[in-house]
Parts: C-alpha cells; sequence; structure tokens
C-alpha cells in the first residue's frame, strides 16, 4: 500500500509547514525522510544543528504507528518532548525519571496506537519487558540518535548501545535510522556494523555551519581575554564554556560571577541534581554561560546558544567539532572562540603519552590531537582546514574566521626552527620550554648555570628574537610534532625534526597574534543575534522575546521551545499584521499560530506605536502572492521584491469606520451565506480594503482575497459599504441574497459559531485530559464537524479523524456542543 513517492513527498512537505512551520526541507532531510517513510533503512551523518530530528520525527508521523527514538540522554527526553508537543505531535518519553503509573500510562497510549512519538533510554529499551511491548504495540519504526555512542573510538562509548543490535534480530521489518555527527570511518563502520544497516544509503550533509565563526588565539590571560570576549561581542547571550579540568570549570565560573556575569558551573563531580538544576537553568532562562568539561553538551539541543568558548585545548578535532557545533542551532550568527597557548600544548600532548591506552588507540588519538594542533596553528581559511579534516573541500576561503579576517604574517622561521631544535638537543632532551627559551636567549639563571648551559655553542644563539617569539616557536614546534613532551614536559626532538636540521625543510611559521580577532568593526559584532537586526526592528524583537520568556515562565517550558530567536527575529522584521501572514513565518506551525498567534500580534501592534491594526507589511498587501509563501523565511521574499526600504513605504492606516462597517458586513454576509466569517473573505481583506478605500469596482480586482466570483456576488455590497462610511451616510439596502452565490464545486464551509463552540470544547478537554489540542482532535476534524453538523453517534462515526476511543471518550459531549449552537 505504498503511497506514489510524490503523493509522499507533498505529504511530508505538508506536514513540515502545518505543524513545524517550516517552509522547505533542508538538504538532504527530504529524501532521508522519504527513504525511511517508504520503510527503508537509513545512515545519517549530519553536523549538529543540521537537522536531525525530523529526519525520524516526520516518517514517524506518515507511517502508521509510533515512532521509537533510542536516545543516550534522559536528563533531555523531557525537553525534546516539550518541544514536540508545543507543535502538537503526540509524543511521550520512557525512562527511569518516571514513577511505575506514569510508565505504565505511557505503555497503555503506546498500545493504543496513541502515540506518534516515545523516546526511550537504551537501558530502558533493552529490557525483556519493554522489548515484549514493543512486540504488541503498533511500532513505525526506530531512530538510533547520537549513533557514535555504539563505537569505543567515539568520545561517547556506552556499552549498551552495542546491544542495539537486539533490534535488527528481533524487528527485521521495520525500518532502522541511524543518526550522528561524528563521521569518522571507524565510527561509521561501527555504527553499521552493530545496527546490521551495511546494506542501508548513507545520507551525508555538509558538515560546513557557515553561520559559526571560528577563532582562535594565543592565551594570553584567559580568563580576562574571556571577559572581554563576552562583554564586547556576548553581552546577555547564552553560551558554553569549556574548561579541561573541575577545578578550572569552577574558577572560571566564580570568577566570572564576580564580574557580574551570570556564569554556572557544570561538571562530573557535581551531584546529579545539581547538574540538572544548572541544565535547567541554561534551557529555561535566556543568557545563561555555563563553564563545563566535555561532561556537559551531548544532546542539549537548545537553538540559541550563541558562542561556544574553549578555554583549553580538546583533546581531537572530533571534539572540537562537536563542542563548538553547539553555538547557532537556530542558524543565526554565532562564534567559536578559542586561546591556547605553549603549555596547553605540552599539557595535551603529555597527557596522550602518559595514558594507558592501548597502543593503537594511543596512536589514533594523537593522529586526532595532531590534526586539531594543525588546526589551531594554521595560517589558512580555518573552516578549509576543518572541513578538509571531515573529507570537504571548500574551494574558497570562508570570510568569516579569524585567519580570513585578520590575516596573519606567515614567515619563515627554519633558521630558528633548527636553533630552538638544537638547543633541545644539545640539552639532553629533557628540558621544559623555559628553560630552553633561557638558553636560547643567553640567560644565566641559576639552572643554566647548574647545568653548564652557558656553554653550549647554542647558548644566545637566538638573541636577536624576544622571549615571545621563543615560545611560539616552540609551541609551533611541538604542535606540528617536531618536538614531543614527556612527563615532566621536557620536550624532546622527534624523528621529524630531522627534516628541518639535516635535510633542508623550510618551515613556514605563524606570527602569533594575541587576541583570536575579528576583522569586523565592534559595533558588527555586538550581540550576534541582535547584530543581524537592524536599529529598526530591534526593539520589536526585545520586546517580543520579554513576551516570549514570561510565557515560558507561565508554562514552564524553556523559551524556544515557544519559539526559536529566528523566528522571533523574522517576526521583528516582518511585522505582520495578521494571522494569515503570522503564519508564513518559518517556525510558525499551525498549533503555535492558534496558542501565541493573538498575543505576538499584540506584541507587534503595541511595539508599532499606533495601535493601528492595519498590517505594515508587505505580506499582507495585494503586492504579495501567496504562492511565494515558499519563500517565507526571509530574505528570498525581499530579495525578490526589491530592498526593505522600498518594501515599506509609510502603510497607509486603516480607517477605523471603514474596518467596523466592513466587519460588519462580514458578519451578515455570513449569516446568509451559512459559511463562516472567513470564508467569506479573510481579515486581510478588510485590514486592506479599509486602508485603500476603493470605491470603483475595477480597484477590487487587486485585493488580496477577492476573486472574481466574490467581487461579482458581493462587490457592490462592499463598495456601498465603504463610500456610506467615507460619506456618513447609510449603506444603500441589501439587495436579497441569491440562494447559493457559487457553484457546488466548493466544498461545505464550517459554520463559525459552531466553529468556536468546539474549540471551546477542545480546550475543556484539553484541561481535562492533559493533552494538547491536536491530541484531542486536530484542527482539519474541528473544520469538518462545524461543515458536517453531525447529529448522531453513527454520523459522529463519519467524521475524519474521530476513532472509536475518541467517540467513546467525549462523543457525547461533542454532540451536545453542535446541538447548543444549532437548536438554541
Ligand atoms: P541535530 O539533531 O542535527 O543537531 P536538530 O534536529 O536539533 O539538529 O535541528 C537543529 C535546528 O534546526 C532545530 O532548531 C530545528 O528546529 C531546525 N530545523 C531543522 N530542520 C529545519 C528546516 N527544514 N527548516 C528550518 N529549520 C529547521
Ligand atoms: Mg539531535
Amino acid at each position: 500500500m505504498t503511497a506514489a513517492p510524490a503523493a509522499l513527498h507533498d505529504r511530508a512537505l505538508h506536514l513540515l509547514q502545518t505543524i513545524w512551520g517550516y517552509p522547505a526541507f533542508r538538504g538532504v532531510q527530504g529524501e532521508i525522510v522519504q527513504q525511511v517513510a517508504e520503510g527503508g533503512n537509513a545512515l545519517v551523518l549530519m553536523p549538529t544543528g543540521g537537522g536531525k530530528s525530523l529526519c525520524y520525527q516526520l516518517p514517524s508521523l506518515l507511517r502508521p504507528g509510533t515512532g521509537i527514538v533510542v536516545s543516550p540522554l534522559i536528563a533531555l527526553m523531557k525537553d525534546q518532548v516539550d518541544t514536540l508537543r508545543q507543535n502538537g505531535v503526540r509524543a511521550a518519553f520512557l525512562n527511569s525519571t518516571l514513577l511505575p503509573h506514569e510508565a505504565r500510562e505511557v505503555e497503555d497510549a503506546l498500545l493504543r496506537g496513541d502515540l506518534d512519538l516515545l523516546y526511550v533510554a537504551p537501558e530502558r529499551l533493552l529490557m525483556p519487558r519493554t522489548l515484549d511491548l514493543l512486540e504488541r504495540a503498533p511500532v513505525a519504526l526506530f531512530a538510533i540518535d547520537e549513533a557514535h555512542c555504539v563505537s569505543q573510538w567515539g568520545h561517547d562509548f556506552r556499552p549498551e548501545y552495542q546491544q542495539l543490535s537486539v533490534l535488527a534480530e528481533r524487528f527485521p521489518e521495520l525500518p532502522r535510522v541511524a543518526l550522528t555527527a561524528t563521521a569518522d570511518e571507524r565510527t561509521r563502520a561501527d555504527i553499521k556494523s552493530v545496527l546490521r544497516l551495511e546494506d542501508a544509503p548513507q545520507f551525508v550533509s555538509s558538515f560546513d555551519r557557515p553561520n559559526i565563526q571560528y577563532r582562535v588565539g594565543l592565551k594570553d590571560s584567559p580568563k580576562t581575554q574571556l571577559l572581554h570576549f563576552i562583554r564586547e561581542e556576548h553581552p546577555g547571550d547564552a553560551g558554553i564554556v569549556y574548561c579541561l579540568s573541575r577545578k578550572s570549570v569552577e574558577e572560571t565560573a566564580k570568577w566570572l560571577q564576580a564580574q557580574g556575569i551570570d556564569a554556572l558551573a557544570y561538571h562530573a563531580g557535581l551531584s546529579s541534581t545539581e547538574r540538572n538544576n544548572v541544565q535547567e537553568r541554561f534551557l529555561n532562562e535566556e543568557g545563561v554561560i555555563v563553564c563545563a568539561t566535555v561532561a556537559f553538551g551531548m544532546g542539549i539541543d537548545k537553538p540559541n546558544v550563541r558562542f561556544v568558548a574553549h578555554l583549553d585545548l580538546p583533546k581531537s578535532m572530533e571534539g572540537y567539532y562537536q563542542e563548538t557545533g553547539r553555538a547557532g542551532r537556530d542558524g543565526l550568527p554565532s562564534t567559536a572562540w578559542m586561546v591556547y597557548g605553549l603549555s596547553d600544548v605540552v599539557n595535551v600532548r603529555r597527557m596522550l603519552a602518559q595514558s594507558d591506552a592501548p597502543e593503537e588507540v594511543k596512536r589514533v588519538e594523537a593522529s586526532k590531537l595532531d590534526a586539531l594542533l594543525t588546526y589551531c596553528e594554521a595560517a589558512t581559511c580555518r573552516r578549509q582546514v576543518l572541513l578538509h579534516y571531515f573529507g570537504e573541500e571548500l574551494s574558497e576561503p570562508c570570510g568569516n574566521c579569524d585567519v580570513c579576517l585578520n590575516p596573519p604574517r606567515v614567515r619563515d622561521l627554519t633558521r630558528e626552527a633548527q636553533m630552538a631544535l638544537s638547543a633541545t638537543i644539545r640539552t639532553g632532551n629533557r628540558f621544559g620550554a623555559a628553560h630552553l627559551t633561557d638558553v636560547l636567549l643567553g640567560r644565566e639563571t641559576d639552572k643554566v648555570l647548574a647545568q653548564g648551559h652557558h656553554q653550549l655553542p647554542t647558548f644566545g644563539v637566538g638573541k636577536e628574537h624576544d622571549e615571545k617569539l621563543w615560545r611560539s616557536v616552540l609551541r609551533q614546534l611541538v604542535s606540528l610534532g617536531y618536538l614531543s613532551a614527556d612527563d615532566h614536559f621536557g620536550l624532546r626532538a622527534t624523528g621529524k625534526s630531522r627534516g628541518i636540521l639535516k635535510e633542508g625543510q623550510k618551515l613556514l611559521l605563524r606570527e602569533d597574534t594575541l587576541l583570536p580577532g575579528a576583522g569586523k568593526s565592534k559595533r558588527d559584532r555586538a550581540s550576534a543575534s541582535r547584530a543581524a537586526l537592524d536599529s529598526h526592528d530591534a526593539p520589536l524583537f526585545e520586546a517580543l522575546r520579554a513576551w516570549r520568556l514570561q510565557k515560558a515562565k507561565e508554562l514552564s517550558l524553556p523559551p524556544y521551545t515557544i519559539f526559536h530567536d529566528a523566528t522571533l527575529k523574522t517576526i521583528a522584521e516582518l511585522r505582520p499584521g495578521s494571522h494569515a501572514t503570522l503564519g508564513t513565518v518559518s517556525g510558525v506551525g499551525g498549533r503555535k499560530l492558534a496558542a501565541y498567534g493573538d498575543e505576538v500580534l499584540q506584541v507587534v501592534r503595541d511595539s508599532s506605536g499606533g495601535g493601528q491594526a492595519g498590517p505594515e507589511n508587505l505580506l499582507d498587501s495585494p503586492a504579495f502572492d501567496p504562492a511565494v509563501r515558499g519563500a517565507r523565511n526571509n530574505n528570498a521574499v525581499l530579495d525578490v521584491l526589491g530592498s526593505k526600504g522600498e518594501l515599506q513605504p509609510q502603510p497607509k492606516p486603516a480607517h477605523p469606520g471603514v474596518l467596523g462597517a466592513l466587519r460588519e458586513l462580514r458578519r451578515t454576509l455570513a449569516a446568509e451565506q451559512g459559511r463562516s466569517l472567513s470564508w467569506v473573505f479573510p481579515e486581510a481583506t478588510i485590514d486592506e480594503l479599509a486602508r485603500k478605500l476603493p470605491t470603483r469596482s475595477e480597484e477590487l480586482k487587486d485585493v488580496f482575497g477577492l476573486g472574481g466570483q466574490r467581487i461579482q456576488a458581493f462587490g457592490d455590497r462592499i463598495l456601498a459599504t465603504i463610500r456610506a462610511e467615507l460619506t456618513g451616510g447609510a449603506p444603500s439596502p441589501a439587495p436579497s441574497a441569491p440562494a447559493a452565490l457559487f457553484d457546488e464545486a466548493v466544498p461545505p464551509a464550517p459554520n463559525a459559531d459552531l466553529s468556536e463552540a468546539l474549540r471551546e470544547l477542545r480546550r475543556e478537554l484539553m484541561k481535562e485530559t492533559g493533552y494538547s489540542a491536536f491530541v484531542v482532535f486536530t484542527n482539519a476534524t474541528l473544520e469538518a464537524l462545524a461543515a458536517r453538523q453531525p447529529r448522531t453517534l453513527a454520523e459522529l462515526a463519519e467524521v475524519p479523524g474521530l476513532g472509536e476511543k475518541r467517540i467513546e471518550a467525549y462523543g457525547e459531549r461533542i454532540l451536545d456542543a453542535i446541538n447548543t449552537v444549532l437548536d438554541g
């Protein structure tokens, strides 16, 4: 019973637009959805923030049964489920945080087929009881999120994940989709073998995150550098600061707090309650900064993390990429900022050498660290180096990293490198960078004298340079693998150094700049989320954020589950004047439009000053063809139509008298026709009429929402109403309305009062059941009820979207509501 591919794709797109409010799929998302919805397996490699969730959420809605999502992060399941419920998706989770009776309720809902998505922790899934339950339940698919956890090579190895091979054994007929942001070959091979995805198609999307600005600089006084960065570029923004040790996490957080920054510490040494509190505050409040070890972050879906800062080096490129990837999931400008110095380089090299992992593992880790250090020392575009590591080539420098913005000088430092290597070897391959620098500079310290190093030929050969240069040369030699570090931070020349000492190999090194600088002006960089807005829109954006925070508190939800920053930003730019326009904004799906539309429009109106209901923007104007709505989100629309300034000639305010009179007329027409108000014409049409004040019938034809049939049917009455209002007279009497204005092709329109009554009933039922509106019955069902007006249980059963369960639970009350409206 497979639907034709095109039809499936259309249905998928329709759900994307109505439930999530997104205009289009991103990259390969559409193909993945199709593959999985048709029952196929898939391996999905997509960067953090790339949009993996939709790749299993949408197929779960398209296929009968519940999508089972295996996710390693119990603490985040509630959040993921809340986000989905906000969109009206029937989601739940099953993990050890639930009380037994709560878990039973979820299990019952699963068995009844009342869930679209169920998140399960791997431990829970693997319990025999759960596996049995799944065999009895209607399951749509299995999604294995963070699938790299199966691999010992990855950084988040979870032994339970390896047992997920049971899924292929016990449920061979159900599709499995594995998703990860870790792309290296070994991890990929492990995922395929454990999850039996050897033959599954792989979907790899670009690992580029163009909205993240990569910056790496030299460590000088790290805390002060960090503070400066936060104050200058991200005041009031949420961010993560990664440190290597618990101690430095604590110290950094304390220090930032003392500077008046809202910073918290997070590491594995805290109790789970403390950690949860930090996580909650980070998710639920705006502008919290978490200082953390790598223990923090996996699976945190907070979309508006504006920066990720590293005060210590990560251990691999993979780690760096994953951690920095937590910035800017919402696609808005964000910063990945890092400082490091010689001692960091020596330190990580030493830690690696000391670890007692098997030799092979150590070799792999060493090569990952090498790659990271090469990246740090790079004098070419950072993004090119980063993407190259993940097997992608970027043909042009990106223009959005410190190297592109502020190109470092590169010098031939072969001679200096030879001096430094020679000093290392002649002092016996065991002294640290500080002592070697003293030798090179010819300083007669106690240690130098005690060791007799003042008698070496290399003593003082480097006097022409200063200490800073020597530390930089030594650091780069360690980073690039010409020197290695022992347990006591002593440096030793490696085999690789031969090339420089004996074989005439040249070495081009970068001249250090102190700050991980960006070439942009300060104003441009100030608070990335706000920077992208021009000053005209900024106050409205802030007002919308304040409204969102308030709302989030009322509902005890993280603010971003209500709307993302990117969505608020678009609203601030578009200034929608109606539900119809608001609904075109990316991120505003049907459920959110119904739940928050009125309040958001009110915030927009309040901030526009005049309190006029008139829409201020293009989308509400006739020039805007609703067909272009696909381009909703942003500049695409503006590009099509010219620059923003031209698009918003001072809008003419709506004539209040005409506005009122037209609403009255619409009510009359609706009653005469037995149709809903919006069927007569939408609010946007009234807005426009009241601004343009047409008085001749040819002026009506380019008004939004008025087609030829409607103009023919009540164009005269519209014109008469406007004229009467403008001249202060009474409208000419209504001609007796023809029995049916339009031909039978028009589908029955719902009764407006009945719609309202049903909506009210649904609100009651939501309160009683705790379900979201979508779960009680969908808008489509509501419209169908209002149009068909069933009077008996049998008629009710004919209405699409009302199964036996619902009719049993509240069928009588639906009939009551209908009877009350129609009979009384
Ligand atoms: P991942 O799991 O790959 O890290 P998510 O699934 O959490 O990423 O998605 C990252 C962000 O991108 C989310 O905020 C999501 O709502 C948004 N997003 C995903 N797909 C789309 C799309 N097609 N259009 C607009 N936004 C999208
Ligand atoms: Mg994810």
